[in-house]
C-alpha cells in the first residue's frame, strides 16, 4: 500500500483507521447483508447508525441537551441562505464579520435574498492576513445574530477568542476547524460545518441550533433550509446523505477512542507548532498570516517568487507530498494539516522545505 500525504484543504484525509473498518464493513455491515450505501435510511440498521452519529457528536463536543444537531444535505454553502431565512425572522437584521472569502459569501447570500444585513468588521484591506477586531458596541443591538467564520479555510486563519456578542446569538461557520480542539458550544446560538473538511466525505452538513433559535423561519422557506422541519424529523425529512453520515460516526469514535477533543488539540497544536517554529526560523518562507490569527488547521505560506511558488507544489508531490498550492487568491502554498493528518507528515513536509530552499536559492 501506498498513501501520499495529502494537504488538501477539503475534501481532504480520512483517517486509516476509519478507512479500514468502513472496508470491512463494505459488502456486509455488521450482519445485513449490505453496505451502509444500499440500506434504507428507514431501517432499524440505519436508524442506529444515525443515532450513535449524533450520540458520539454529542459526546465530542459536550453538546448540551438544548440544542438540535442536524445532518443536512447542500453543503456549509447552502447555509448561507439558510441561517437569514431561519433566524432573521426575530428582528429582521443581522450583522456579518468579513474575514474571507466564505464570510463573504454568506453575507452576499443573504443580501441577494433581501435581507438587511450589515458588514460590522472586515479584514479584506490586509487580504484577510488576520482575524478582524470585534467589540461589543460595534453590534448592531437591533441584531438578529452575528455571523462569524471560525477558520479561514483559504487565508489560513483563525479567532484566538470567542467574541462576546451579548445575547445576541453567534453564528459560526466551523467547516473548517470542527473537531480539532475544544469548543464552548453555549457561547454559540449555532454551529455549523460542511464534513469534508475535517469530519467524513462530501455530502453531510452538521448544524448545532439552539432550540430557542427555532421557530422564526419565514413562511415561505424552502422546507430543504427549514431547521425546525428538519428537527422535528430527526433529519429525516427526505433521504439523509447515509454514507457521509456513517464515515462521521466512525470519524468521531476514532477521535473518542484518542481520547476526545482534549487529546485532538494538543496533536493538532503539536502538528501546527512544528510548522510555525520552522517558518518562523528562517527567510526563505513568508508566513503571510498575523501571529495571533494563525491557524491550527491551514498554513499558508509563500517563497515571494512566482517561479519558485510553481516549482514547490510540483516538487513535493513527487515526494508524495500532494495539494500544497495555495489558493489561487492567495497564490503561493497551503498546507492543511487537519486532524487525519500524522505528525511525521508534517515532518516530511518540514525536511521538504529545507531541501528545496537550499536546492533553489533566490538570486
Ligand atoms: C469549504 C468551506 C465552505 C464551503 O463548503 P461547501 O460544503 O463546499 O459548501 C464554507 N465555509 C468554509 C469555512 C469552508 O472551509
Amino acid at each position: 500500500m501506498s498513501r501520499v500525504f495529502n494537504f488538501s484543504a477539503g475534501p481532504s484525509m480520512l483517517p486509516v483507521p476509519v478507512l479500514e473498518t468502513a472496508a470491512s464493513e463494505m459488502l456486509d455491515y455488521k450482519g445485513s447483508g449490505m453496505s451502509v450505501m444500499e440500506m434504507s435510511h428507514r431501517s432499524p440498521v440505519y436508524d442506529a447508525i444515525i443515532k450513535e452519529a449524533e450520540a458520539s457528536l454529542r459526546k465530542l463536543m459536550n453538546i448540551p441537551d438544548n440544542y438540535k444537531v442536524l445532518f443536512l444535505q447542500g453543503g456549509a454553502s447552502i447555509q448561507f441562505a439558510a441561517i437569514p431565512l431561519n433566524l432573521i425572522g426575530k428582528t429582521g437584521k443581522a450583522d456579518y464579520v468579513i474575514s474571507g472569502q466564505f464570510s463573504g459569501k454568506a453575507f452576499k447570500e443573504a443580501q441577494k435574498l433581501g435581507f438587511d444585513v450589515k458588514s460590522i468588521a472586515s479584514s479584506k484591506d490586509t487580504n484577510f492576513d488576520r482575524i478582524p477586531v470585534i467589540t461589543k458596541d460595534m453590534i448592531s443591538p437591533d441584531a438578529s445574530y452575528v455571523h462569524i467564520c471560525f477558520n479561514n479555510t483559504i487565508y489560513g486563519t483563525k479567532y484566538n477568542y470567542i467574541p462576546d456578542t451579548g445575547n445576541i446569538p453567534l453564528v459560526a461557520d466551523m467547516s473548517s476547524c470542527i473537531i480539532s480542539e475544544p469548543v464552548d458550544v453555549t457561547k454559540f446560538g449555532v454551529i455549523y460545518a460542511g464534513a469534508q473538511k475535517n469530519m467524513a466525505p462530501a455530502g453531510v452538513t452538521i448544524v448545532i441550533v439552539r432550540e430557542d433559535l427555532l421557530g422564526y423561519a419565514k413562511e415561505n422557506t424552502p422546507s430543504m433550509l427549514d431547521w425546525k422541519l428538519m428537527a422535528d424529523n430527526g433529519s429525516m425529512y427526505n433521504t439523509p446523505p447515509c454514507y457521509s453520515i456513517y464515515i462521521a460516526k466512525l470519524v468521531y469514535e476514532w477521535i473518542l477512542g484518542l481520547g476526545g477533543l482534549e487529546k485532538m488539540q494538543e496533536i493538532n497544536i503539536k502538528k501546527a507548532k512544528y510548522l510555525y517554529d520552522y517558518l518562523d526560523s528562517q527567510d526563505y518562507y513568508i508566513a503571510p498570516v498575523k501571529k495571533d490569527s494563525r491557524s491550527l488547521m491551514n498554513v499558508t505560506f509563500v517563497t515571494g517568487i512566482e517561479e519558485l511558488d510553481k516549482k514547490f507544489p510540483a516538487e513535493a508531490e513527487k515526494v508524495g507530498l500532494v495539494n500544497l498550492k495555495g489558493h489561487r487568491s492567495v497564490g503561493g502554498m497551503r498546507a492543511s494539516i487537519y486532524n487525519a493528518m500524522p505528525y511525521e507528515g508534517v515532518v516530511k513536509l518540514v525536511d521538504f522545505m529545507k531541501n528545496f530552499a537550499a536546492a533553489n536559492p533566490k538570486k
